[in-house]
C-alpha cells in the first residue's frame, strides 16, 4: 500500500525501508521537461527514482496513472514508492529502472505486444478518469462520458482550443467551431475502452535491466487506443517493427484520423510553448475544418 502524506523523505525512507537506513548521495537526473530528478542512493546499496515538483500533490496524478498501467500487467512501469512533501516541495519516490542499454531479440515486436495488450485490457464502459491529471504543464480533464467522440471534445480539444483563441483568425475559429460540432464525420466509437498512456512520445520508453521497453510519465484515461499510436508518430522515435506488429490490430483509416488525435498534443505545445506550434495546428484545421466534397 503507498502512503500519500509522507511529511518528510526522510520518514518516507525509513517507513518503506527500515529505521535505519539513510540516504548517502543524490544526483540530479537532466532530461525531464518539467520536474526536478534525482537518482538516490541509500546505505544499503538501493537505488531510487525521486520527482520534485513545486505544486502541491503534482504527483498523486502520475502514481495514479503509474499504478493503473501496473494493474494490467502489461507494460512495465516503475513500482510507486510513496507520495508527500519534503521542504515545501512535493515528491514522488519509486523504483529506478537501471538499464544496460541492451535491447532484447524483438525489442519492439515485444513492445507492441504489450501495449495491444494493455489497449484491450478491461476497463469497464465509460470514457475518461476518475480524476484530472496533467499533460506536461497544463491541467487534463478528466470527466466520465459514454461516447469518447463526446470525451474527445469536451475535455480534450475544447478546453486546449478555449485556452488558445488568440492564436487563431475568424475564420479558423469557425473551422474549428465546425470541426468540434463534426467530429463523429472523421471518428468512431470503439467497441470499448482502453486504458490509454495518453503521453506516449520516445522520451516516455525507457528501457529496463531486461532489456525491455518500460512507460513512464503517463497521463492516461480510458480512452481510444488510436491516440498512443497517433502520439507515437507525431515526434517520431519507435522503428517501424513496432507499427508492423501493432497495426495489424487496427481499425481501418486510422491513417485519417491520426492528425485529429495529434491535433490535441499540438495545441497543447502551442498553449505551452506558443506560436513555434501556430503552423501545425493551423494546417490540421484547415484540412478537417470542413468537408472537403
Ligand atoms: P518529467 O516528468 O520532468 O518529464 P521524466 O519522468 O520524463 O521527467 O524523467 C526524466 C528522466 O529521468 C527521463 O528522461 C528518464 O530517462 C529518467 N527516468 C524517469 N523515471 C525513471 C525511473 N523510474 N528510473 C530511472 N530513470 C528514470
Amino acid at each position: 500500500m503507498v502512503r500519500n502524506h509522507y511529511s518528510s523523505l526522510h520518514e518516507a525512507i525509513t517507513d518503506i525501508f527500515g529505521s535505519s537506513r539513510t540516504i548517502v548521495s543524490r544526483q540530479s537526473v537532466s532530461g525531464g521537461d518539467i520536474n526536478e530528478s534525482y537518482v538516490i542512493n541509500l546505505d544499503d546499496g538501493t537505488t531510487l527514482f525521486l520527482k520534485t515538483n513545486s505544486i502541491n500533490s503534482f504527483f498523486d496524478a502520475e502514481a495514479e496513472g503509474l499504478n493503473a498501467i501496473r494493474k494490467t500487467n502489461t507494460v512495465r512501469v516503475p513500482t510507486v514508492l510513496g507520495l508527500g512533501v519534503d521542504s515545501g516541495m512535493s515528491f514522488l519516490l519509486m523504483e529506478f529502472i537501471s538499464s544496460s542499454g541492451q535491447r532484447i531479440k524483438g525489442y519492439w515486436e515485444t513492445f507492441a505486444e504489450e501495449l495491444s495488450a494493455m489497449h484491450n485490457t478491461d476497463v469497464g464502459s465509460t470514457y475518461g478518469f476518475p480524476h484530472d491529471n496533467w499533460i506536461g504543464t497544463r491541467k487534463q480533464k478528466n470527466t466520465f462520458f459514454d461516447s469518447w467522440i463526446d470525451f474527445f471534445r469536451d475535455c480534450r480539444l475544447k478546453p486546449q482550443f478555449d485556452a488558445a483563441t488568440n492564436y487563431f483568425s475568424v475564420d479558423e475559429m469557425r473551422k474549428m467551431d465546425w470541426l468540434l460540432e463534426h467530429l463523429d464525420l472523421y471518428l468512431f466509437e470503439p467497441v470499448k475502452p482502453s486504458l490509454v498512456h495518453g503521453d506516449l512520445w520516445s522520451g516516455n520508453m525507457i528501457t529496463g535491466s531486461d532489456g525491455k521497453g518500460w512507460l513512464i510519465d503517463p497521463a492516461v484515461y480510458y480512452g481510444c487506443s488510436e491516440v498512443d499510436i497517433a502520439m507515437t508518430e507525431l515526434f517520431g522515435g519507435f522503428s517501424y517493427h513496432f507499427y508492423d506488429v501493432y497495426k495489424q490490430t487496427m481499425e481501418p483509416g486510422y491513417e485519417d484520423r491520426r492528425e485529429l488525435y495529434n491535433l490535441y498534443h499540438l495545441l497543447n505545445h502551442l498553449n505551452i510553448f506558443g506560436s513555434g506550434y501556430l503552423q501545425p495546428v493551423v494546417r490540421i484545421i484547415e484540412r478537417y475544418g470542413h468537408l472537403n466534397k
